[in-house]
């Protein structure tokens, strides 16, 4: 499955690293990264972890 994140969106409040912290992870400067493609078995995570962003940065595109 595919991730996009909108990084004009995205705040770095990290819910989506507790949601899904298989995919998205937070760097040494506190700054959002996350796996662009990820393997199917984390599709309920990574669901929660775009429904518990609070600007609705995440989009599963694939
Ligand atoms: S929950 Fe949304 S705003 Fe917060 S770090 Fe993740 S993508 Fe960015």
């Amino acid at each position: 499955m595919k991730i996009e994140v909108d990084y004009d969106l995205c705040e770095n409040h990290a819910q989506c690293v507790f949601a899904a912290p298989d995919a998205f992870r937070m760097n040494a400067s506190d700054e959002l990264e996350f796996d662009a493609e990820v393997d199917d078995s984390l599709r309920e995570d990574v669901q929660s972890a775009a429904d518990a962003c609070p600007v609705q940065a995440i989009r599963i595109t694939g």
